[in-house]
């Protein structure tokens, strides 16, 4: 039907299991080109963002998270015809579509607010070109209609969304790569994402080995399900070394692997050696990851709310030496300082770190949740709006967890998931000649001694002051807390 098309990626930068390119091939077109949108919402804040609201004026994307999208770009654009545009996408598709002849447009349905924005207002532009923009589901285990529930009746509690797609969904076969396509590799834009490329500082030999782009994160697949996928569950906790968990977040979040194609490769390796409660949750972590995509269809813009869906009122603080101290590494907590730094140096830290380090944030520093999530956004190779933000929400106590208040001690979390002290000694080389248990927390006149700060709050006071604050406002909710009676319910 149409002889010329263009493929507008996203979070999609594959070519295995991408419904929207096997659309665009159904009725073999003569031509197919591939463009990027350098600009919002991917790495600049646009039009339709909510304003950073945040003081510190970052950039909206690290330099090692922009190292992995060039990475991710340039294994796309050695194998087809990519461009990448620059401005914003309803801004700037519509003549470059024009000036190629493009007849329609093909691309991944987003359901966060600014996506959904950008690609409304894109889809309006081109419609008064005449060019139809056709949007597909491609990024989720699952597709909107297969859920047993209207997406509005989505269950506030991740257990009970869980159990009903667990008895009635089967995750659908990812569709293959297309054999070949017309279309042929464009040098200039290979020639630009090298160039980019080339100007970012070297990875950390500090941080993980992490390499953008489809092939590379396939090969990860295939290695991590060779074999430490199957002890999982015993590793996934830890903090250091490349095999504790899969490791495939950054992949996942590009869209440089698709979900279901993972899911298919699980199967297979149950299938060649044994399928056990490590290989089971992993899937099950996959489906927290899709938890957060579907909540975020259901709630919308509430999601990027200080008090969130319950629109608690919480004074939150917005003291900008306080977010520093915790972006900085120099909380005087060792393992919330190892965690920040591991973080800012490379792009990345684990799930038990990101979950210390947003407790001490939202329940002992009490700072605005927004501001670490907006952080957490500028800095993670692998920042997905879905997953974080949801994340960010939940620790916040002020999404769908149904314990409302969740608080971590990080002397317990020192003691249990890094006894030995080898994560904190990485991390802050000060502290390298204490051994742990002091390293976790020490005495005044040996942080002196080693030039680390003391801590910036009492731990306890500050956790009474949170939870105290908390539960007020919970109470204060006008009927009372009707969300948290719904999670009641539900368990
Ligand atoms: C405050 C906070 C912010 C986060 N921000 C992000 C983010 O921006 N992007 C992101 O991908 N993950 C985010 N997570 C979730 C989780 O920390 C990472 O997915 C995980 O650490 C990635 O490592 P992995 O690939 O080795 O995960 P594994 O443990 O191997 O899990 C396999 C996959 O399951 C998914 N997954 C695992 N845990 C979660 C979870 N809690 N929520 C959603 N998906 C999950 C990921 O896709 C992951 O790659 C956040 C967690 C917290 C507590």
């Amino acid at each position: 039907m149409y002889k010329r098309v263009a493929l507008w990626v996203l979070n999609d930068l594959r070519l295995h299991d991408h419904p929207a390119l096997a659309a665009a091939l159904r009725n073999m077109p003569q031509e197919v080109r591939f463009v990027y949108v350098w600009g919002p919402p991917s790495v600049d804040w646009g039009e339709f963002s909510f304003p950073p609201n945040w003081p510190l004026g970052l950039p909206r994307i690290s330099q090692a998270r922009q190292r992995f999208l060039l990475e991710s770009l340039l294994d796309l654009a050695q194998r087809i015809h990519l461009e990448i545009v620059f401005g914003e996408p309803h801004k700037v598709l519509v003549r470059w579509a024009q000036e190629r002849g493009i007849e329609a447009i093909y691309g991944h349905r987003e359901w966060a607010p600014e996506e959904v924005a950008y690609q409304q207002a894109t889809e309006a532009s081109l419609r008064e070109a005449g060019i139809p923009l056709f949007l597909y589901e491609g990024n989720a285990l699952y597709e909107r209609d297969q859920l047993p529930f209207p997406i509005q009746s989505l269950p506030r509690l991740f257990t009970r969304f869980r159990q009903l797609v667990e008895q009635a969904v089967a995750v659908k076969p990812p569709l293959p790569a297309p054999a070949n396509l017309p279309s042929i590799p464009q040098v200039s834009s290979q020639t630009w994402l090298k160039e980019k490329l080339h100007a970012l500082p070297p990875l950390s030999p500090l941080g993980f080995p992490f390499k953008g782009g489809e092939r590379a994160g396939q090969q990860r697949v295939r290695e991590y399900f060779a074999g430490p996928v199957f002890s999982y569950k015993q590793t996934r906790n830890s903090l250091l070394g490349w095999n504790f968990s899969s490791h495939f977040s950054p992949w996942l979040a590009l869209g440089c692997l698709s979900p279901r194609w993972v899911y298919a490769e699980l199967r297979e390796a149950e299938k060649k050696r044994e399928a056990n409660e490590s290989t089971y949750w992993l899937f099950f972590e996959l489906l927290w990851r899709e938890y957060f995509r579907w909540l975020m269809a259901c709630w919308g813009r509430k999601i990027f709310a200080a008090g969130g869906i319950h629109g608690y009122k919480l004074p939150w603080k917005r003291e900008e030496a306080l977010l520093r101290v915790w972006i900085e590494g120099r909380t005087g907590y060792p393992i919330v300082d190892a965690a920040m730094r591991e973080l800012a140096t490379t792009g990345w830290t684990s799930n038990r770190a990101r979950q210390i380090v947003a407790s001490f944030f939202t329940k002992n520093l009490f700072l605005d949740w927004r501001w670490g999530a907006a952080y957490f956004e500028t800095q993670l190779i692998d920042y997905d709006v879905y997953s974080n933000w949801g994340n960010w929400l939940y620790q916040a106590g002020v999404g769908t967890d149904g314990r409302g208040f969740r608080w971590f001690d990080p002397l317990r979390q020192a003691k249990l998931y890094d006894p030995s002290g080898s994560f904190i000694h990485l991390w802050i080389p000060e502290l390298k000649g204490i051994a742990p248990p002091r390293l976790f927390m020490p005495e005044p006149a040996l942080r002196l001694r080693h030039d680390y700060p003391q801590p910036v709050v009492d731990w306890s006071e500050s956790l009474k002051y949170a939870k105290d604050t908390y539960w007020r406002a919970v109470k204060g909710m006008p009927k009372g807390n009707q969300l948290l009676k719904l999670f009641q319910e539900e368990e």
